[in-house]
């Protein structure tokens, strides 16, 4: 077992467990919890940290986590001279034919 991610929010850490257990690799969040139950304490010392059970799906688990950042950048954008918000697919405005920036 390998520590993976680490000093990344509980969000980030929660986004990146669900994309890996959801394309098969085993994993687990340490120190997910312990915010809550402790409260007062610097964020940085209750930091989360994402393990890989087995330290050889570290490859794959690089090629889930770039996809992912890559579905990210391809959703929705706003057009950057008239601020119309667009549908990800399009990569022109709808509104003033300006390209996708
Ligand atoms: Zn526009």
């Amino acid at each position: 077992m390998i520590r993976y991610k680490s000093g990344l929010t509980p969000f980030i850490i929660q986004q990146y467990y669900d994309a890996l257990t959801t394309q098969g690799i085993r994993c687990l969040v340490r120190n997910q919890f312990i915010s809550g139950a402790l409260g007062e304490l610097p964020a940085q010392d209750i930091e989360p940290e994402l393990w890989l059970l087995n330290a050889e799906d570290i490859v794959f688990a690089e090629a889930v986590l770039q996809s992912l950042k890559e579905d990210c950048a391809t959703r929705a954008w706003v057009c950057s001279a008239c601020e119309e918000p667009q549908e990800a697919e399009f990569n022109l405005c709808w509104n003033c034919l300006s390209p996708k920036r």
